[in-house]
């Protein structure tokens, strides 16, 4: 029996504790912020959440880990990356700056199909080096949890080879990692400019999901929907089968135009539908009568220069429960950094301390149907924490852009020891 861990002395601890699902409109309201509290935990899970003069004398012999009047919260979920590719895409920020439009990057070589040719000439070994420490950056502003897609390989060798990769980086790496198949990034070269292409390209990609399944590799299933890339029913009909083959289901939806991409997750039964900067009022009524989550990546329009944002606002006035992601990637937004989405969320999209805060933890946990599992500090979840050097919790999200970060933990492990003692 692993020995018990005593965290004390810390000035706040938001545990996020409420129903075991996706918190939606005025729910997100409260974070469940602790003072003079501590947690114990033992066996990977937390035992207890109380005064830590209670705690002693139960867990008699547990190790205490000093939080040194920082912020104890649950390991925050970034459920929305691209975190395995090949090369950065720098030059490209420049260009789009200068008013280089996507068409005219694409055909400099630049653009998604840039980050495909890359990835498929990259061994296993070559993306696993890459995406290491990458990832490492990304868990040292407190993630535990990450949703990794597949997305730039677009044949099903690619794909596989993508996801095999993600598989191995999560025996590597002392956090939890969901895997996503995203084969419907986009329409792949080879397809796109024959004739029939785009028929053999949605044929190929509703076979992939069934071996994709059968092999266990991805949990979830993802779609790029958006007028120019997958339509509708092209997104509907790759979904459908996916779901049909056991896997659950995830949607770009609405980032550019409002195609009702949104109603689509809704009606598939999605964990997410996300980015969403362009949904209309249809969709934000369809999502707010579900369960499915939405998840906002504000730090895409941010490096993108643009200013349509999705409305977060009236998103969970109207009921809707939203999560805040990074979506790093080579192309959109180049960052690991989960409590700077915090800030944009506040700041740009208008949410407050407290949403920002469960937006990036249950809610993220409930987009990757992990919501009993992790995402908030409550007695049976994962012992999922980390620790901020904070002296208020609002904090967090108000230092932007800055790494407070000192320690987390994933199942009861070390994952971020970044400070010495704190184990
Ligand atoms: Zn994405």
């Amino acid at each position: 029996m692993s020995v018990a861990k005593i965290f004390a002395n810390a000035s706040a601890i938001v545990t996020c504790a409420g129903p075991q699902r996706g918190r939606r409109g005025m729910e997100m309201s409260d974070a469940g912020v602790l003072k003079n509290a501590g947690v114990a935990i033992e066996s990977g899970r937390i035992a207890a959440v109380g005064d830590v003069k209670d705690l002693r004398p139960r867990f008699a012999g547990a190790t205490e880990i000093d939080c040194r009047g920082g912020v104890l919260t649950p390991g925050l979920v970034d459920s929305h990356t691209h975190a395995v590719f090949g090369k950065s895409r720098a030059e490209e920020q420049e260009l789009r700056a200068s008013g280089v439009g996507y068409m005219e990057i694409a055909k400099r070589g630049g653009g998604i199909h840039s980050s495909v040719r890359d990835l498929r000439a990259l061994s296993e070994a070559d993306l696993i080096k890459l995406a290491l420490p990458r990832l490492r950056r990304l868990l040292s502003y407190g993630a535990t949890t990450v949703e990794i897609k597949s997305g730039y390989g677009l044949d099903a060798e690619s794909e596989l080879k993508t996801l095999a990769v993600i598989g191995r980086l999560s025996k590597l790496l002392p956090i939890r990692i969901v895997a996503t198949w995203l084969g419907g990034h986009e329409i792949p070269l080879e397809q796109r400019d024959r004739p029939g292409g785009r028929a053999e390209c949605i044929a190929k990609l509703k076979a992939d999901t069934a071996a994709v399944a059968k092999q266990g590799i991805a949990r979830f299933a993802d779609v790029f929907c958006e007028p120019g890339v997958f339509s509708i029913e092209e997104s509907r009909e790759i979904l459908a089968a996916a779901k049909e083959a056991g896997l659950a289901i995830k949607l770009h939806a609405d980032e550019l135009e409002p195609s009702g991409g949104a109603e689509l997750a809704v009606e598939l039964g999605a964990a997410s539908a996300d980015h969403l900067a362009a949904i209309s009022a249809e969709g934000i009524r369809a999502l707010a009568g579900s369960n499915t989550v939405a998840t906002l990546l504000p730090g895409t329009m941010l490096f993108l220069g643009k200013n349509k944002n999705a409305p977060a606002r009236e998103m969970i006035d109207a009921g809707a429960a939203i999560a805040l992601a990074t979506d790093y990637n080579p192309g959109t937004s180049p960052t690991p950094n989960l409590p700077l989405m915090m800030t944009l969320g506040i700041s740009v999209l208008h949410m407050t301390a407290a949403e920002a805060m469960i937006a990036v933890t249950a809610n993220g946990a409930a987009a990757l149907n992990l919501a009993t599992e992790t995402g908030q500090i409550a007695p049976g979840f994962s012992a999922d924490l980390s620790l901020f050097d904070i002296a208020d919790w609002r904090e967090l999200a108000y230092w932007y852009g800055d790494r407070r970060c000192v320690g987390s933990w994933c199942r009861g492990e070390p994952c971020h020891p970044m400070e010495a003692g704190l184990s």
